[in-house]
This record gives structure tokens, C-alpha cells and sequence, in this order.
């Protein structure tokens, strides 16, 4: 249990610096210096308003300088990566896979929300996470002496790139314009190196579905179709088939096979 809080408390604090990452790679800042700030004027944040969700609260999410809102956001990212890492833990433990899926779990939360608020999935953050994975297989060949998972997931990230790869021309062809930006088949790429083929289908079905929805709310809202980004129905497909995959397959293939 106590293990358990701790966990989730790292989950809280490293959700903390998911922020970080969101406020400033798509503006083109540094992640490292210069130190934690506020957005809009500057000002140099001190230990005690450092602290994730607490501060936020204790400071009813303003900067104590300027007083401009913190997004709410924050907290959230703070939240949910709490709760991803606690699942996370449950499920895995404290074992390399666990490192794993945490890693692709907080690339794909950064890459979410970068590509809601900007329609742009950084190159970035996708080579950084497959860098990391690649290190992490690596690691777990050489402790377990099987060298088979990092050929494995190699394979697997090289087809889900170019599965999307080939649904990027298709719909280019189909639709005479582009559907899907050439970021999302790096973002294919990179959830197929970590999750698996056989989980990818399903992540499409499950984006596909919360997409369609959106884009039907969208289209009565605005009177008109909009482009709007699709990675952020694929990390939640992603993260969904990481938590609940094999009970939605279990339960897929006693219902319709
Ligand atoms: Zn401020």
C-alpha cells in the first residue's frame, strides 16, 4: 500500500514535469533551464509552489506574482499520470516492462496535448520515447539473455508505420487532401514498437470511434467539417489497450468468434 502511494506520488511528480515539457517544446524553449516558471511573467517559481497539486491548490491556481491563471490543465496532467503510474505498477510491478509501458504512457500524454493545443506532434518527443524503449529492450535482452522482444518490437514499430504509412497515401488519394499528418504515422510507429501488432488494430477501432464521435459533435456545433488532430484519440486508444487490452480482446473474441 505504501509502496503503492509512492508510486503514484512519482507518477504525480513526473506528470509535473510532462507540463514543463508541454508549456515549452512546441515553443521551442529548453525542458532544463531556464528553471520552472510562470508562463506569462516569468517569475522564477520557489520551493513551495513547486510541489504538484498541492501548489496548485494552495495558490488557487494563479501565479502568486502576476496572478494570471495556471491552466487547469496542469493539475490534470498531474493527476492522470499519478493514476497511469499506480496502474501501471499494479499491473507490472517494479520491473523493466513497467519501465516500459511508463515510458510510451508519458510520451503519449505529452504528445496528446501538444497535438490538441497545436495540432503538431514534436519529432522529439516520438525519437526520445523510441530511444528509450530501444534502451529498456536492450537492457531486458541482455539481463534475460532473449534477444527475441527487441527484434520483436523492432518489427513491430516498423510495421505500424508503415501500415499508417500506407493509409497516409490512401486517404491522400481518396480524399485529395491530407487526412492524416505524416505525424501520426510516427506516432503508429512508435505505439506499434512498444505495444504490439496485435493490439494496433484494436487501437485504431477504439480511435477511430472516439474520433468519428467527436468529429460528428464538431461538425453539429460549427455547422461545417473541421480538420482536428487525431493523436490524441490515438494515445487515448493506446493508453486504453495498455491498461484493458487483453480483457476487451478476451471479451471480443467470445462475443464474435
Ligand atoms: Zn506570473
Amino acid at each position: 500500500m505504501l509502496q503503492m502511494i509512492g508510486v503514484v506520488w512519482l507518477g504525480v511528480v513526473i506528470g509535473s514535469f510532462l507540463n514543463v515539457c508541454i508549456d515549452r517544446i512546441p515553443v521551442g524553449q529548453s525542458i532544463i533551464f531556464p528553471r520552472s516558471h510562470c508562463m506569462k511573467c516569468g517569475h522564477t517559481l520557489g520551493v513551495l509552489e513547486l510541489i504538484p497539486v498541492v501548489s496548485y491548490l494552495g495558490l488557487r491556481g494563479r501565479c502568486k506574482h502576476c496572478h494570471s491563471h495556471i491552466p487547469l490543465r496542469s493539475i490534470w496532467i498531474e493527476i492522470i499520470t499519478g493514476l497511469c503510474f499506480g496502474g501501471v505498477y499494479y499491473l507490472y510491478g517494479f520491473t523493466i516492462k513497467a519501465l516500459m509501458v511508463s515510458v510510451l504512457l508519458a510520451c503519449l500524454i505529452i504528445l496528446a496535448v501538444v497535438d490538441w493545443q497545436y495540432m503538431l506532434l514534436p519529432t522529439a518527443v516520438i525519437y526520445t520515447g523510441l530511444g528509450g524503449g530501444i534502451i529498456l529492450y536492450f537492457l531486458q535482452a541482455v539481463m534475460t539473455n532473449q534477444w527475441i522482444g527487441l527484434w520483436q518490437a523492432a518489427i513491430e514499430g516498423i510495421i505500424g508505420y508503415n501500415l499508417f504509412m500506407f493509409l497516409y497515401y490512401v486517404s491522400k488519394w481518396v480524399l485529395k487532401k491530407e487526412a492524416l499528418g505524416y505525424g501520426d504515422v510516427r506516432l503508429m510507429g512508435l505505439i506499434g514498437f512498444f505495444v504490439g501488432i496485435e493490439y494496433i488494430s484494436l487501437i485504431l477501432l477504439i480511435a477511430g470511434i472516439l474520433g468519428g464521435i467527436y468529429g460528428v459533435i464538431l461538425l453539429i456545433r460549427r455547422g461545417k467539417s473541421e480538420s482536428y488532430p487525431l493523436g490524441p484519440f490515438l494515445s487515448i486508444g493506446a493508453g486504453i489497450v495498455i491498461f484493458w487490452g487483453e480483457p476487451i480482446m478476451i471479451w471480443y473474441l467470445r462475443n464474435f468468434y
